[in-house]
């Protein structure tokens, strides 16, 4: 008996070293070290393609499923770094822009068959676009020049997550990802993009002081309650994070948005500023883990996305020395 209550208690003791060391592996993975980029829109010249068409060889703009800088209720990056779209396995993927392919790796073994594209698209900076849990055409390999007619890859079968591309804007080196919905404009299916990212569309009138910011999630997993199995959701709310001439950070939860869940509000009324002054300001998206509809993100501990994106896994608001170093500066009319 003796015995026993001592092994137990030796079991307890490992489950406990090993939680406290996973606890660690995760925090010292470096949650506020940079993850994303968020590029000002500007000169872009060649809007993108779908990575997918249908069987007649036409456009095809599958739904979102989880998007770039989607808090998740999952163990992978969170937030979500990059975009995942519904595409069947076997199912042909092109390339969003004609380039050269600067990164291929073929081991699919663990569904992680992956392909960067680097195009020039009228950006100061080439584009690169990663295509991943793909299976590479045979043949095909870094430096050849790839075009968005002929398919680079079909979409893997299931391994360790169910089929879908994961596509995204990244740097060279693929550290770094980027908002990709400037890159969709024109695309009225993907509500001119706005499906691929959390945050899109910031803007703030100078002559009137509104700022509006389009933001919502899209579903991880299937509801087939909701949009035919997934679909768009609001958030919980916004949080508007401010500073009115470097003074101390404040904040103001954002409810109202309107039906294509665009926030919209008075940035001298909600900050009680007066003209001149100076707001520097940062944005989060809180996901809403109790919603009726959104059910997939039921509990989830994790809910908070940012405006600028840049921090791998932040909490749900920053040290005054993190938030110096993305916050955004306005000055009020
Ligand atoms: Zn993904």
């Amino acid at each position: 008996m003796k015995k026993r209550i001592c092994f137990r208690t030796k079991i307890t003791h490992y489950i406990i070293l090993i939680l406290v060391l996973s606890f660690l592996t995760i925090t010292a993975a470096s949650d506020y070290d940079r993850a994303y980029v968020q590029k000002e829109i500007s000169n872009l010249s060649l809007q993108a393609l779908s990575p997918y068409k249908n069987t007649q060889g036409i456009e095809y703009w599958p739904l979102c499923t989880s998007k770039n800088n989607q808090p998740r209720f999952v163990t992978g990056t969170n937030p979500h770094q990059g975009t995942d779209l519904t595409i069947n396995v076997g199912e042909h993927i092109y390339p969003i822009y004609d380039g050269e392919i600067i990164y291929i790796k073929k081991d699919i073994s663990s569904q992680t068959g992956h392909i960067v594209v680097k195009s020039e698209i009228g950006y100061t900076e080439p584009v690169y676009i990663e295509y991943l849990h793909v299976i590479p055409i045979d043949g095909i390999d870094e430096g050849d020049f790839v075009y968005t007619c002929i398919p680079i890859a079909t979409i893997d079968e299931y391994k360790r997550y169910d089929s879908h591309l994961h596509i995204g804007r990244v740097n060279e080196d693929r550290t770094l990802h980027y908002q990709i919905y400037d890159l969709y404009k024109d695309v009225l299916n993907w509500k001119n993009g706005s499906d691929l990212d959390v945050f899109s569309y910031p803007d703030f009138n100078t002559e009137t002081n509104i700022f509006t910011i389009t933001a919502y999630v899209s579903s991880d997993t299937e509801n087939t309650d909701y949009y035919a199995g997934y679909g768009r959701f609001p958030l919980e709310y916004i949080t508007f994070f401010y500073s009115v001439n470097n003074g101390t950070w404040k904040s103001k939860n954002i409810h109202e948005y309107s039906d294509n869940f665009k926030y919209s509000f008075n940035v001298k009324q909600i900050t009680g500023s007066k003209s001149n002054d100076t707001i520097r300001y940062y944005i989060t998206a809180t996901r809403d883990n109790n919603s009726s509809l959104d059910t997939t993100f039921k509990d989830a501990s994790y809910k908070t996305a940012y405006y600028p994106a840049y921090y791998a896994h932040p909490g749900p608001a920053l040290t005054n020395q993190l938030a110096d170093a993305i916050a955004l500066t306005i000055t009020i009319h």
